[in-house]
């Protein structure tokens, strides 16, 4: 291991002490099955706590476990999931789920590695179900880790860096309690989403790493973690239509593979079109415009692409292509998952539908 940074030593101790005096109180820490860990943990990817409770108590009233989350139709997981977006995630708790079922007789494996071989599931989550639900002692290193390890060191390696991550999953490991591993290991994340925090200045002063922090004594917060720069967003211009007809609004499923595979949409073209080209794009979808309601402009940011949408809400008439599937607004609501990206386009056919019982 590269020379052991002597300040960690200090850091179980204190750290633990911190945490059992104020732990946030979050609903899967009640009852830590691999389970409730696990699927908080994949729903944390990328959501913020606050975001992520009703979601998850939701969630669980209708899966509460294994079985029932293998067994689930894939447009009712993908209603659960609607609005946490990264729909891949809940595609793989279900493959995952289903390989629990057929390989592990419906019982969670509850080794690091076995836990590691299950889809949609990486280092950080394997050693968080691993070290929470089962008391190994693996570490569980997300960016919050990376960045109150890479503070109380004064590490300049480049978080981004696989070899860097590496080192310090190592130096966690070292110093990781054999009796309290998943204490540690959520203290660990608690202490870099609520002390030591990613945008705007650590509170230091609340931090049980103070007196042997080196980023704190040398006030160089503001410059560790070191991330490399990223590649900025590609930008995609796209024309989204809410096609409104006697018989509902028009989605359209997306492909089985790529961004948002196989959830429900508004049909849409690449590219920014003016009203005449997108009236020839419905004629082409074998529709006839009938009246223009409404223009709106929508942007949504994925991690690598942002979409820039510019979208019409209009009455047509017509059956129009096979792929435009029509749906009334209770279908919307409850029955089609469509992703958050087009939120706006979605609250507009809602208030275009007729309730049910309405007249048209
Ligand atoms: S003392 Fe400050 S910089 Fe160091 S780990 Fe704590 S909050 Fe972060």
């Amino acid at each position: 291991m590269d020379q052991f940074p002597q300040q960690l030593y200090r850091l179980s101790e204190a750290l633990l002490a911190w945490y059992d005096a104020g732990a946030r109180v979050l609903p899967w820490r009640d009852d830590p099955t691999a389970y409730h860990v696990w699927l908080s943990e994949i729903m944390l990817q990328q959501t913020r706590v606050s975001a992520v409770l009703p979601y998850y108590e939701r969630f669980l009233a209708v899966l509460p476990d294994v079985a029932a989350l293998a067994a689930v139709e894939e447009d009712r997981l993908l209603k659960l999931w609607e609005g946490l977006g990264y729909y891949n995630r809940a595609r793989n708790l279900q493959k995952a789920a289903r390989r629990i079922m057929e390989d592990y007789g419906g019982v969670f494996p509850g080794d690091y590695e076995t836990i590691l071989s299950l889809p949609g599931i990486g280092e950080y989550t394997a050693g968080a179900v691993a070290s929470i639900a089962f008391g190994r002692a693996v570490p569980a290193v997300d960016g919050n880790v990376l960045r109150v390890i890479s503070r109380i060191t004064g590490d300049e390696g480049d978080v981004l860096d696989g070899a860097v991550k590496r080192r310090f999953s190592a130096w966690v490991q070292a110093i990781l309690p054999a009796d309290r591993p998943g204490d540690f290991n959520q203290a660990l994340m608690e202490l870099g989403a609520m002390v030591c925090l990613p945008n705007g200045a650590p509170k230091c002063a609340q931090c049980p790493a103070r007196p042997f922090c080196t980023a704190c004594r040398e006030d160089t917060w503001n410059v560790l973690p070191v991330k490399r720069k990223k590649t900025p967003r590609r930008i995609e211009e796209k024309t989204v239509f809410v096609l409104l007809s006697s018989q509902g609004v028009a989605l359209r499923r997306r492909t089985a593979k790529g961004l948002l595979a196989g959830l429900w949409e508004f049909p849409n073209v690449d590219g920014a079109l003016d009203e005449p080209a997108a009236a020839q794009q419905v004629q082409r979808w074998g529709l006839v415009p009938m009246e223009w309601l409404e223009q709106l402009e929508a942007k949504h940011i994925f991690s690598h692409v942002e979409w820039h949408m510019r979208g019409y809400v209009l009455r047509v008439r017509g059956r129009g292509a096979a792929e435009l599937c029509w749906t009334d607004r209770s279908g919307l609501e409850t029955e089609r998952a469509v992703p958050a990206a087009f939120a706006k386009f979605r609250a507009a056919a809602q208030n275009a539908l007729p309730e049910q019982g309405e007249e048209t």
